[in-house]
């Protein structure tokens, strides 16, 4: 800010033209910039001064005119360095609050730290831990090994136990069999009624206990993998035939009537023909011995599609409905059959189902309490035409 003095003597000042004064006076009051132009009389007293600059600092004319310059410009001089103060706290506060925020962000980045020190250290606790677990699950492995590997060896001292036994059992069973058969018939001399009631009971017990042997045999070899399926061409209807003659004496003593249907358009199927035996004999074994009134077993043989579709349906005992999903099951029976029948091992539909399966065909039943049932098996024809995979 410029200030301009204007500081001349009083001879001067008298000769003062007049208009010239009045002109010059017009000059001045117009400026409106940063110049401030004041008119002093003796002893430093203001007289006058521009109006603009009066505007911009604020201050009214004629408060100051008469006033000490000094006084004035100290006055002015306060405002500016207020201002400069101001201007200054202004910057000082300014840097007082980033110096604050800067110290916050230490602080924070501080605590941060800390929980990543923290959280660091977890994390190296976790995974020493994972290493002993992880050493501990090797052991555990390896121990589990050994026992699966004991396991085994068990298994194959059992297996290799019931093998032998079933076998041992197996033969003389056959032939009590046939002993009690030749005596029912009286081939060794005249047996009484009596007498041919009794034999042809023992000669149903021994036959059962036959079954009952074979299904061990085949549950140990199923489940052992022993069993070596040989797919041949095979005759339903000419296993049907022979299973009945051999449950001949059965059927007679429970005066059941068995009838074959489909026979009239006999087919042959692609099958292992022992598994197939097995599943048919096990059916027909069942639609006796829960036949325990006489009654009719039809037995129905015919091709649907591409597959062979067996049917034996029973006027026997039934199965409750509560049992339905378990009938499958290994060594299951329902409380009916219990209640009725004895004999019974319960495995001989968890095998028919795992062999027809293997033939890629499939094993269901529809069945009344008390009303009777009917059990269905599909195979394919043939299982190389039909392009069906076998199961295992
Ligand atoms: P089981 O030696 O007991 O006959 P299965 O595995 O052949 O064993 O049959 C399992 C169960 O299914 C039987 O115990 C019986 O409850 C029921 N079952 C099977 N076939 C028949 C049927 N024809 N009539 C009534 N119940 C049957």
């Amino acid at each position: 800010m410029d200030i301009l003095f204007q500081n001349k003597k009083i001879s001067d000042k008298l000769s003062f033209d007049n208009s010239l004064r009045n002109f010059r006076l017009k000059i001045i009051f117009a400026m409106t910039g940063g110049v401030l132009l004041f008119t002093v009389i003796m002893c430093g007293i203001i007289k006058f001064a521009n109006g603009g600059a009066m505007l911009l600092l604020g201050i009214i004319l004629a408060l100051i005119v008469g006033t000490s310059l000094c006084l004035f410009v100290k006055h002015i001089f306060a405002e500016i360095f207020v201002v400069y103060n101001n201007h200054n706290k202004t910057k000082l506060d300014e840097l007082r609050r980033i110096k604050h925020e800067h110290k916050s962000k230490t602080e924070l980045l501080f605590v941060r730290d800390k929980q990543l020190s923290e959280m660091n250290a977890r994390l190296m606790r976790s995974s020493q831990d994972l290493e002993t677990g992880t050493k501990m699950l090797i052991k555990k492995d390896r121990e589990l090994v050994l026992a699966n590997q004991k396991l085994i060896h068990v298994d194959e001292i059992k297996s290799d136990f019931i093998t032998t036994i079933a076998h041992q059992l197996r033969t003389p069973l056959s032939g009590i069999k046939w002993i009690l058969s030749m005596l029912s018939k009286g081939e060794f001399g005249a047996v009484s009624d009596d007498g041919k009631k009794y034999l042809l009971k023992a000669y149903d017990s021994n036959n059962r206990m036959i079954l009952l042997v074979n299904e061990l045999l085949e549950i140990d070899r199923l489940e052992n993998d022993k069993i070596n399926y040989v797919f041949t061409e095979t005759d339903l209807f000419r296993i049907i035939d022979t299973l009945i003659a051999e449950f001949s004496v059965e059927i007679k003593l429970r005066g059941i009537e068995i009838i074959v249907r489909g026979g009239e358009n006999p087919f042959k199927v692609i099958a292992d023909e022992q598994g197939i035996r097995s599943v048919a004999q096990n059916l027909l074994d069942n639609a006796i011995k829960y036949t325990v009134d006489a009654g009719t077993i039809l037995i129905t043989i015919q091709k649907d599609e591409n597959f062979a579709k067996f049917s034996i349906k029973d006027s026997g005992i039934g199965i409750p409905s509560e049992a339905f999903e378990k009938i499958f099951t290994l060594f299951y029976r329902a409380p009916n059959a219990t209640q009725a029948i004895a004999d019974g091992s319960g495995a001989g539909l968890y095998l028919s189902k795992k062999i027809i399966n293997k033939h890629g065909g499939k094993i269901w039943f529809e069945s009344e309490e008390g009303k009777g049932s009917t059990f269905y098996f599909t195979i394919p024809l043939n299982l190389k035409t039909t392009n069906i995979r076998p199961m295992v």
